[in-house]
């Protein structure tokens, strides 16, 4: 079984109103793979790395980054794990090439597509011992939130991958809220 971890648990702005705004972060582990999903944008990139050192990882042992789409506050810290591959949309990236990814990523991580709040999103759905875990970036921001997204590049496949979602999972790791029950 995989595990899966929020390393830092993201908010918007709509939450203090304060113009602040970061993706939830979340650490998956299955067998020799390590990876961090949607690095986010922080003050400060310390925080993300003593949120790996409190489960006893250095960013090198990071070999994996899952941008779940392509919005900046999702994916500006990528940049911290130079020697890891990205996963996303188009394929798996190693440095400067690039392969297609198989939807069953491992035998307890199944890649599923989800476009309609952008047309990239991907939705990681986790195999663990609590059950299938979706992460799923913004195709929720929050629990059942929003109700319309102002930002959906399409709101009728944003209601299919909602679906898809809520019938395969679990549990939810929306992108900027903690984890809730399906
Ligand atoms: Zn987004």
């Amino acid at each position: 079984m995989a595990e899966v971890k929020i390393l830092i648990a993201g908010y918007t702005s709509d939450d203090s109103g304060e113009e602040k705004t970061c993706a939830t972060i979340t650490l998956v582990k299955d067998k020799n793979i390590v990876m961090v999903v949607d690095p986010g944008v922080l003050e400060s990139q310390e925080m993300l790395v003593s949120a790996l050192k409190e489960e006893r990882l250095g960013i090198s042992d990071v070999n994996v980054v899952c941008i779940t789409h392509s919005h900046i506050d999702h994916y500006r810290n990528i940049g911290m794990f130079p020697d890891a591959k990205t996963l996303e949309f188009y394929g798996l990236w190693d440095k400067n090439t690039v392969d297609d990814w198989d939807e069953q990523f491992t035998d307890d991580i199944k890649i599923i597509k989800t476009p309609g709040h952008d047309s990239t999103s991907i939705t990681l759905l986790v195999k663990t011992d609590k059950g299938i875990i979706a992460i799923c970036g913004d195709v929720f921001w929050k629990k059942n939130y929003p109700k319309k997204d102002i930002y959906a590049d399409n709101l009728k496949a944003l209601k299919e991958s909602r679906k898809k979602i809520l019938e395969n999972a679990d549990w939810v790791i929306p992108g900027h809220s903690g984890m809730y029950k399906v």
